[in-house]
Formats: structure tokens, C-alpha cells, sequence
């Protein structure tokens, strides 16, 4: 797994940090560096602004040095205070056409930006190249990002891996990587028999062990930091998932780091 050394470098161009993940909320700040100045993306936005705000701060950010918002879908957990965040700062929010109707379409007061499956945005030395995902929403995407030296994918809210989604993480060599349930635990779980269907589903959200399978087709790709997002509170558990994905790597599980709900995990060097 990655070398301290790497992650000490003055070069580190392209880092990222989970403010926090899981239905509790979800937003992740990409930054690249291009020569002397910094570029911030935040990768959805759910939660409440007071929330935002305070993790932003923990992360030595203010708001305003965000520089777009992308959105990977509506549900709320993800969309948070987007809407908010982004007429107070005047900031770009990026989404799927899907997405922006599937939230009645709101006034964003032409900060609206429309995202397409595999049509690049760039933000300065950002490239962003959002891909569909499966998933019980109207036109979910995630992204992968690139400075064109490091390539960060970030993949949460899947019901399974097609391969469009192996195709985009191909070439990654840091992931932030949706495992959200145990099954065993979700079968023993006190959710409803629907709701059990819905996250176990083709479009729900993904197992440890198929979130490890990911990692492992994407492994020879040149992966080398994998952190695990979206677990569930209820049915699953840091260890479980760290065991998964370290089973699959080859690695200790010491080397699997987990984003947790309040607060996400500190900035790493993709
Ligand atoms: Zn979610
Ligand atoms: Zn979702």
C-alpha cells in the first residue's frame, strides 16, 4: 500500500477528504494543485450548512474556496444543502439532467450546470469524468478525478458493479469506495422486507464482498489506497468491511482506511 514517503511529498498534487459518509450524510472535497493555486470540487453536500461548514473548518477550508459542486444524485443523504451552499457562495453545481428533475428543478439562478455520462468537466487542473451507476435513482452518476498525473474515483451508491463502472475505475490508484452492508447482518437486520431487498438489490448499495471485488478486478490497474465508504450503522461494521477488502488485496487490514458518518476521514493523497 501507499508509501509514507509519497504522502509527505511537496509534489502531491490531487487530495481529497471525506467530510463525512453514510446515510448520515455525504460530501467529499477533491483539491488539485495547478501551479500556485488550489482548486476545491466538492463531491456532494448532505449535509445541513451549520454541518458543512464546521467540517469544513476542521478540514482548514471556508466555503468559499469551493470552487463547483457536484452532485451525484438526489437523494438526500446527498444532496443536502446543495441548493443552499451554492446561492450563498455563487458556486457552479453540476448534476445529471435526471437528477435536477428528479428535485423539481430548482431555481439555482443559472449556477446550474447539466453533467453527462462520460463527458469530462474541467475546473482548472481538475479533469472530473462522471459515469452511470446502477442505482434506484433517476440518473445517478459518480466521478472519477484527475490532475493528469493522479486519478482519485469515488463510488458510492451502487447496487452492483457493471462494466462501465470497472471501465471508468480502471486506472485509479486511490478509491473511495462504497461498502456499505455485511449481508448477514442485513438479513438479521430489523429493517423491513422491502427495504431489505431495495439495499441489497441490482440497484441498491453494495456488500463488502462485492465492493472487494471491485477493488480486486481494479487492483492490477495500479490501485493502491482503497477507503471504505457508505458503511451502514446498522448492518455493518469497520472491521468487517477493512477484512473484505484487505482479503482481496492481499494487504493487512491496518491498510484499509474507512470514512465514517460524522467525520468522513482526514485529507489523503489520492
Ligand atoms: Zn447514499
Ligand atoms: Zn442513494
Amino acid at each position: 500500500m501507499r508509501s509514507k514517503f509519497l504522502v509527505l511529498s511537496l509534489l502531491i498534487m490531487l487530495r481529497f477528504k471525506s467530510l463525512g459518509s453514510g446515510s448520515s450524510g455525504n460530501a467529499t472535497v477533491i483539491q488539485a494543485r495547478g501551479g500556485t493555486s488550489l482548486t476545491h470540487l466538492l463531491v456532494d453536500c448532505g449535509l445541513g450548512i451549520r454541518q458543512l461548514d464546521a467540517r469544513l473548518g476542521q478540514a482548514g477550508m471556508l466555503a468559499e474556496q469551493i470552487d463547483a459542486i457536484f452532485i451525484t444524485h438526489e437523494h438526500g443523504d446527498h444532496i443536502g444543502c446543495a441548493l443552499q451552499l451554492a446561492l450563498r457562495e455563487r458556486i457552479p453545481v453540476w448534476m445529471s439532467h435526471g437528477t435536477y428533475a428528479a428535485l423539481g428543478e430548482p431555481d439555482f439562478e443559472g449556477l446550474l450546470r447539466i453533467a453527462c455520462d462520460a463527458v469530462a468537466i474541467d475546473l482548472g487542473p481538475l479533469r472530473v469524468l462522471p459515469f452511470t451507476v446502477p442505482h434506484d435513482a433517476r440518473e445517478p452518476l459518480q466521478v472519477t478525478c484527475t490532475d493528469g498525473s493522479a486519478r482519485l474515483g469515488v463510488l458510492t451508491d451502487l447496487g452492483h458493479a457493471s462494466s462501465h463502472v470497472l471501465e471508468h475505475l480502471a486506472g485509479c490508484g486511490s478509491v473511495l469506495l462504497e461498502c456499505n452492508h455485511d449481508p448477514d447482518l442485513l438479513a438479521a437486520s430489523g429493517y423491513p422486507a422491502f427495504l431489505k431487498r431495495r439495499v441489497g438489490g441490482a440497484h441498491g448499495h453494495l456488500a463488502n464482498s462485492a465492493a472487494a471485488a471491485i477493488a480486486l478486478a481494479i487492483q492490477p490497474r495500479g490501485l493502491q489506497q482503497v477507503v471504505a465508504a457508505h458503511l451502514s450503522e446498522q448492518n455493518n461494521r469497520p472491521e468487517l468491511a477493512r477484512r473484505a477488502l484487505a482479503m482481496a488485496l492481499g494487504c493487512s487490514d491496518a491498510d484499509i482506511l474507512v470514512a465514517d458518518g460524522p467525520s468522513g476521514c482526514g485529507w489523503l493523497t489520492a
